[in-house]
């Protein structure tokens, strides 16, 4: 709810904004457009000023109501896809390259520049074990598709400069935006450099510590062909997803295949 009342407030604040420089004009007299009824004697209660926005919040665009094209939401064959997110964590990421390891199947790691940049060795493994990489911003920014443009690529840049610090020859054909709050300009940006925006069709929700058996539930309930399930390695205690994790992918791999996303 209160997620919700901010999300009202800065679309507030960015109507207001966008209203008192609309016309360029600059005076003040442009942004009080109806005037008080002539029987107001009284000054009216001082409007909302220009002045008082002059410590700028940061101005967000605000999140269009339905997701925006051009995402990747399955896998385009009759096989599902895994993707962990959040990673990679010393604690998670290692023990779940082990599962799938034995598992033989390969998954897409969505990782987060920061984690990157601690854990470069990591990062190696995962792309020396044959998985894929998907940039999910420098510093997991829940607003960041929301941000000018400029500040999009920035990060975006940034991230992919991280991982190939780590792992000079890495491909990173995907984005994924945090939270999977997309906006059209990070898709965009997200494509000029080169990536895909992945998006998914499968979340059992593991960030929010569910158990494993109730995460294995969700996953096998909604997965259907071609799904892209979403986990998380990195974020949090996964010890969960981890104890989740054999049954998965021995589900999917028995009812779909597993496979990699192109
Ligand atoms: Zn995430």
């Amino acid at each position: 709810m209160r997620h919700r009342a901010l999300l009202t407030c800065l679309t507030g604040l960015v109507v207001l904004l966008v209203a008192g420089c609309g016309d360029g004009g600059g005076t003040p007299a442009a942004t009080a457009p109806s005037s008080p009824p002539p029987s107001a004697a009284l000054p009216p209660e001082p409007a909302p000023s220009p002045t008082r926005a002059v410590p700028p919040k940061p101005r967000l665009r605000p999140l269009p109501a339905k997701l925006p094209a051009g995402l990747v939401r399955t896998t385009g064959t009759a096989k599902v896809a895994l993707t962990f997110d959040d990673g990679p964590d010393p604690a998670w990421t290692p023990k779940v390259l082990d599962r799938l390891k034995a598992a033989k199947v390969t998954a897409t790691f969505c990782v987060v520049g920061t984690q990157v940049r601690k854990h470069p060795g990591l990062l190696r493994r995962i792309v020396r074990e044959g998985h894929q990489l998907c940039n999910h911003s420098w510093n997991h920014d829940l607003d960041l598709a929301r941000r000018p443009v400029a500040e999009i690529r920035a990060d975006l840049v940034r991230t992919n400069r991280e991982i190939r610090r780590a792992a000079p020859k890495a491909k990173v054909p995907f984005y994924r935006q945090p939270g999977g709050r997309w906006t059209a300009e990070v898709v965009k940006v997200a494509k000029q450099l080169d990536m895909r925006s992945l998006h998914w069709t499968v979340d059992p929700q593991d960030w929010a510590k569910p158990t494993a058996a109730t995460i294995e539930k969700r996953v096998k309930r909604s997965a259907r062909p071609g799904a892209v399930v979403l986990l998380h390695d990195g974020g949090g205690n996964r010890a969960a997803t981890l104890a989740a994790c054999a049954k998965v992918i021995a589900g999917l791999k028995r009812e779909h295949g597993i496979a990699r996303l192109t």
